[in-house]
């Protein structure tokens, strides 16, 4: 999808953890902005409730408006996980992740994901991407109350 605000352009599997590349196609999307986490708060509930490591406080919810999208996204994998893995196996396991640019000019940016199965995390992956490329399309759009397709 040339259009999308955000594509993985490539995933490696590693044995502790995923490591993927995230580029971002537009400056004017590298960053959060507070009515984005509005638009996706009713579909990831716990978001900014998770531990998070970052300048401003000990959960996500200290930077979750005004960050990279590419560090929205890892939230938004492991919250995806979280609720997968309770799912299917009540795991009960904890993730972590992190992310950092490797290019900023360029917004290419490295996320590493944790995993208790890597074909859920995987999956994880991708669905947040899919949901975080409609949210900022519809904001693009100029609908902001816009509501992201209920998932099964
Ligand atoms: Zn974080």
């Amino acid at each position: 999808m040339t259009d999308s605000a955000l594509r993985i352009s490539h995933i490696t599997v590693k044995p502790d953890r995923i490591v993927a590349r995230v580029e971002v196609a537009e400056e004017r999307h590298a960053r959060t902005t507070p009515s984005l986490i509005a638009m996706l708060a009713p579909a990831y509930p716990h978001l900014l409730e998770h531990a998070c490591v970052n300048e401003r406080g000990d959960t996500f919810a200290a930077v979750a408006g005004d960050t990279s999208l590419p560090h929205l996204l890892e939230h938004m994998a492991i919250e995806n996980q979280v609720r997968m893995e309770g799912e299917r196996f009540a795991t009960g396991a904890t993730y972590v992740g992190k992310t950092q640019w490797e290019s900023r000019v360029r917004r290419i940016a490295r996320i590493e994901l944790s995993y208790a199965d890597d074909l859920v995390a995987l999956a994880a992956l991708r669905d947040a991407a899919r949901d975080l490329n409609e949210a900022v399309s519809l904001m693009d759009a100029g609908d902001p109350s816009g509501r992201l397709a209920q998932r099964p």
